[in-house]
């Protein structure tokens, strides 16, 4: 699949102004400044007249939508967020019950587990950023949903078993 060039940070790629592209397809095309949007159709410098922004031609692709992808980062940050909120808050029931009490135990060390796997999966989540990216849209927003229905989930449970511990 990682062909040399598909293996290639996209971020790292040189960038270069191509002036005369630029001024060949300003010439035929209408394009909205991306910072401004006045229309360059025309323009032959490489700044935009109405705002200064430089201006350069690239290549888009319509799938590179971050949506999906933050919504699965997003489910995994709310809830490390969240166990550490509420790990911290564990802290002083821990301490005056000498760790003695079952269920607060019970709650520490999943939060504990449950808060070391969100940023193992975060850390998974951006490392793959561009495997994710080569996949669908649509696979992309059920894998992001599946996070997050499963991630409430597991809190969830965390918290019915910390009930079913206490009584
Ligand atoms: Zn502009």
């Amino acid at each position: 699949m990682n062909d040399g060039i598909g293996s290639v940070n996209p971020d790292r790629l040189p960038r270069h102004p191509t002036p005369e592209l630029l001024r060949e397809y300003l010439d035929t095309h209408d394009a909205p400044c991306p910072i401004c949007g006045y229309n360059l159709r025309g323009v032959v410098l490489v700044n935009c007249p109405e705002c200064d922004a430089p201006i350069e031609l690239t290549v888009g692709s319509s799938q590179l939508q971050l949506g999906a992808w933050l919504t699965a980062i997003l489910a995994f940050a709310m809830a490390l967020g969240f166990d550490l909120i509420i790990g911290m808050l564990l802290v002083i029931p821990v301490v005056i019950t000498g760790g003695e009490d079952d269920a607060v135990l019970f709650l520490a060390g999943s939060l504990t587990a449950l808060g070391l796997g969100c940023i193992g999966m975060l850390w998974v989540l951006i490392a793959n950023r561009s495997a994710w990216m080569k996949k669908a849209r649509r696979t992309q927003w059920k894998i992001a949903w599946t996070i997050f229905m499963s991630v409430f989930l597991i809190h969830l449970l965390v918290g019915v078993g910390f009930v079913l511990i206490a009584i």
